[in-house]
């Protein structure tokens, strides 16, 4: 059994540790004597990326947004065809807000999206920019639990169908929303940074065994020892008084 990752814009779409979500998947497939395979795919490069069970693609300030977008909208077709053949995506950020249907960046320029989804983001004014620390009460395949996270983005995503989670502290979708990301049953879209999976790892196992439902159906992942995850996530909730 492996798990084939394709780690997109990897040098340019990397904010505040995202690189550090591949490195745990990598480790928590590993750990379970599951290969993982983790390629990239930047600007220009050519990828078969319906064949890979999980697309990962990091956040990035507006520059790396507006370099990269045109090389991601000419990806569209075969990024369909990988939702079509159910590999898992995990976007955060600028990646979430490159699915919808444009971002209109914080200099007014509207960057045109792939359009997979509904929800539309548009950058606040300088006063109103969703930054630090994010909770979240939240639930995926079937299991409830609180998320960490940090967040720093201008853009208020709208017209978000079905969200992630439930805002406990922080911003969220956009300015003090209630709502944080997005997601379907095979796609989880989110703001959160910092990176998102060391502390979460029950996203980390949802996200992995997603990825491995596309070749394998329902894989029982066996438990690893989170501990100093779990402990890491609860000072963070102790310290934005969330528990
Ligand atoms: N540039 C986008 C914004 O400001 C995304 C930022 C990010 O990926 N952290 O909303």
């Amino acid at each position: 059994m492996n798990l084939k990752i394709l780690w997109m814009y990897h040098d340019l779409m990397d904010l505040y540790g995202d690189k550090g979500n591949a490195e745990v998947l990598r480790y928590r497939t590993e750990k379970r004597g599951i290969e993982c395979i983790l390629d990239t795919c930047t600007i220009g490069e050519k990828k078969d990326i319906a064949s890979y069970d999980l697309f990962f693609m990091g956040g990035g300030a507006d520059r790396e947004q507006n370099l990269i977008y045109k090389d991601l909208l000419s990806r569209k077709d075969a990024i369909r065809d990988a939702m079509d053949q159910k590999t898992a995506f995990l976007l955060i950020c600028g990646g979430y807000q490159l699915f919808g249907k444009y971002y209109k960046d914080q200099d007014g320029k509207v960057i045109e999206a792939l359009g997979f989804f509904d929800y539309y983001t548009e950058a606040s004014d300088r006063d109103h920019r969703c930054i630090g620390n994010i909770a979240l009460e939240t639930e995926l395949d079937g299991k409830k639990f609180m998320a960490v996270g940090f967040e720093n983005h201008g853009g208020q995503t709208k017209n978000v169908a079905s969200p992630f989670g439930k805002v406990l502290s922080g911003h969220g979708n956009e300015y003090k929303s209630p709502y944080e990301g997005f997601k379907t049953d095979t796609v989880l879209a989110t703001y959160m940074h910092g990176p998102l999976l060391p502390k979460n790892p029950m996203i980390a196992d949802a996200v992995i065994a997603r990825a491995l439902r596309r070749r394998y159906g329902e894989v029982e992942l066996a438990p690893l020892d989170d501990t100093l995850e779990n402990k890491a996530r609860e000072v963070m909730l102790k310290r934005l008084h969330v528990i």
